[in-house]
């Protein structure tokens, strides 16, 4: 894998890809690689001529009092980790390069930005569309990967990507989970082991409200039964069960972890 730590470095490196008439596939992540970034890097790499990937913990997207200073990080056994699932080219750009100064221009989409996380973390999406805009504008024109990990998040990109007419083909993957079911997670790293034990409610919680759903109960309820569910876990503190059209969604903390999981729903 060619590691690439300019913003010039990237976007000539990828221009010369496409001039060479490659197509160009991207996965923007924050690092400390699991399953889930590589199964994304896997379909870029089989998809497209090229796959790039991206490393780089934003902290326009995480609040005072977050954990970006904990974030985890661990950039050779990335390295290994994005070589092995094919991509070609990794940048992994340091906070100076992509952020010099002030930023003074952010992106932020309304209505997709609204509730669930975007209610518990009132300027995270302005964070990640500011900075995914700049990646996209950085890589050029090629097919985007994005998880369903983290739906509302890819909500909020498709609509920037429709609403910018960014030249991007954003593509979305499905959730990789461990066995017992919880969804993998850079931040899983955090968790205690009586934590981790307690962390595969927030999908047995789903798959409750898909039962319900299923029954034929309103949505209502089925958020109900999701909370119950996870409210039942002593180690669990609830902080939203919902259904949005076709998809449960929810998020807990444990201990000082806050987890995100959804599932969705065929009616
Ligand atoms: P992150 O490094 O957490 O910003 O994630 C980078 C990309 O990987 C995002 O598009 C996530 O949605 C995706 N991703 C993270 N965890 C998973 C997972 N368990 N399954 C599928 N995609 C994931």
């Amino acid at each position: 894998v060619n590691v690439i730590e300019t913003i010039d470095g990237f976007r000539k490196t990828l221009d010369a890809e496409r001039l060479d008439g490659k197509t160009v596939g991207l996965v923007p992540t924050m690092g400390f690689l699991h399953e889930g970034h590589v199964a994304l890097m896997r379909r870029a790499a089989t998809e497209c001529d090229v796959a790039a990937a991206t490393i780089f913990v934003n902290p326009l997207q995480f609040a005072a009092g977050e954990d970006l200073s904990t974030y985890p990080r661990d950039i050779d056994g990335d390295t290994r980790a994005a070589s092995d699932a094919g991509i070609d080219h990794l940048f992994v750009p340091d906070l100076s390069e992509m952020y010099p100064g002030d930023v003074h221009t952010t992106v932020s989409v309304a209505g997709e930005s609204d509730g669930l996380e975007g209610a518990s973390r009132p300027t995270h999406f302005a964070g990640v569309a500011t900075v995914v805009a700049k990646l996209f504008n950085i890589a050029g024109p090629c097919r985007a990967y994005f998880g369903e990990k983290d739906w509302q998040q890819l909500q909020v990109v498709r609509r920037m990507v429709a609403d910018l007419s960014f030249p991007i083909e954003v593509v979305g993957c499905p959730i990789v989970r461990a066995d017992d079911g919880l969804a993998l997670s850079s931040r899983n790293a955090y968790l205690s082991s009586a934590e981790r034990a307690a962390a595969p409610v927030l999908h047995r919680a789903l798959v409750d409200g898909l039962a319900a759903v299923e029954r034929g109960v309103a949505d209502r309820e089925a958020a109900d039964v999701m909370a119950r569910t996870i409210s039942a876990e002593p180690l669990a503190q609830l902080d939203y069960a919902e259904v949005v059209g076709d998809r449960l969604l929810v998020a807990a903390r444990f201990g000082s972890t806050r987890l995100i999981d959804n599932l969705g729903v065929t009616r």
